[in-house]
């Protein structure tokens, strides 16, 4: 019998264990998970070294977070954006965005509420609203662009709605919402009441002028707004598991209370680092983005040549691409198989919808890679439609 409760079936491995096992296993280039092949900056592997040394963090920091890097998350959310949060009362260190996102569902959802969320949706979200006994709603993304249906999002609020679950830049579509969006789903959020948990972890990481807007800078919306963050996207240390939740005392306090019996803390030594990468200046998160664009447009470039259809990401650093065009329809067998016949692993998208038609042939490549690796993939790509 199988011992897995009825809450967590039908969520075995995740995908993207399983695409880096097959990696492995058959010596493929890696595009499936997202994670750089090039760690983050120096100094900042200098300061966790260091931290370990000089016996900071080696020992249970304190629940919510060291004091530096609170203190550092705070400054970086007034710089960039003008929200100003209280280091000590609106703030929380978490292990990833991954224990963010578990502990705040956990922390504000009542068995049986329903929670909408853009879909398609990262792995965890459903997983954990699952655990928290909530009810997922989808709201889908559907290509080309995968703008979001505002009609569909208020026909998805009902009575039972708690929470609203966003992602933004989101992954994997690379969509990034846009100012007009965020008024609208603002205006939902008063009108209806509710909460809005919102993963951030790709902010730093849109491309072609655009820009990131958190939702908790629009009227009315930072004392019912629980951001999500990560030093795993930004400073490209994806082992590390430094997140990190800002809002409201009221809500960070709820977090906190289901965050504690999770992991209590987590990372000591690498809080202390984290601390030290956010104060990098400006110019860190600029070549961040730079780099990561001419990265995007080699793989998308590639792509294109090798015959799918390409959705340009305008933020995150993972491309959605329609396998159809290759007279191909299942994305979940072409994964699979795409080890095999060149050489290269992706990631199904199909395992983040429940609209299973919309996302059965999409395939998300990412790009967080050295140019050399991106050329190599691309080039044995290009063998599929060269059929060889
Ligand atoms: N949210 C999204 C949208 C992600 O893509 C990821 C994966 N990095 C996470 C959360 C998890 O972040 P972390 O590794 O910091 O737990
Ligand atoms: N966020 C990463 C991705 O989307 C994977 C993280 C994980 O393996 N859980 O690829």
């Amino acid at each position: 019998m199988d011992p897995l409760t009825s809450r967590l079936r039908g969520f075995g491995t995740t995908i993207f264990a399983e695409m880096s096992e097959l990696a492995v296993a058959t010596g493929s280039i890696n595009l499936g998970q997202g994670f750089p092949d090039t760690d983050g900056p120096t100094e900042m592997v200098e300061a966790a070294v260091a931290a370990i040394r000089d016996g900071r963090g080696n020992q249970y920091p304190p629940g919510p977070g060291i004091a530096p890097l609170r203190a550092a998350i705070a400054t970086h959310q007034f710089t960039h954006y003008g929200l100003a949060y209280d280091p000590d009362s609106e703030v929380l260190v978490t292990a990833g965005a991954t224990e963010a996102i578990a502990a705040a569902l956990l922390a504000l959802i009542e068995p049986g509420d329903e929670v909408v969320a853009l879909e398609p949706y990262y792995d965890s979200y459903a997983a954990c609203i699952a655990m928290a006994g909530g009810v997922r709603v989808p709201v889908t993304l559907r290509p080309p662009d995968f703008a979001l249906d505002l009609d569909a999002l208020r026909a998805a609020v009902t009575p039972r709605t708690t929470v609203l679950l966003l992602n933004s830049p989101h992954n994997p579509t690379g969509m990034v919402l846009s100012r007009d969006e965020l008024t609208a789903i603002a205006t939902l959020a008063r009108e209806r009441d509710l909460i809005v948990v919102t993963d951030e972890v790709y902010e730093h990481l849109v491309y072609d002028d655009r820009v990131h807007i958190p939702i908790a800078t629009l009227p009315g919306m930072r004392e019912r707004t629980v951001s999500i963050s990560s030093a795993g996207k930004t400073f490209s240390m994806t082992g590390w598991k430094i997140g990190w939740v800002t809002g409201p005392p009221a809500l960070v306090s709820a977090v906190r209370t289901a965050k504690q019996f999770l992991t209590y803390v987590s990372g000591g030594p690498f809080q202390y680092a984290v601390a030290a990468a956010l104060a990098l200046p400006g110019t860190y998160y600029e070549n961040l983005s730079s780099s990561l664009a001419r990265k995007r447009d080699i793989l998308c470039a590639g792509l294109t040549e090798a015959g799918f259809e390409v959705h340009k990401p305008r933020g995150t650093y993972f491309v959605t691409t329609d396998i159809r065009p290759l007279g191909e329809s299942d994305g979940l067998a072409f994964c699979r198989s795409l080890p095999a016949r060149c050489g290269v692993v992706a990631v199904p998208e199909v395992v983040f919808f429940d609209d299973r038609a919309v996302g059965a042939p999409l395939v998300r490549f990412a790009f967080c890679k050295r140019d050399e690796v991106l050329t190599e993939a691309v080039a044995r790509l290009r063998t599929l439609r060269d059929g060889a």
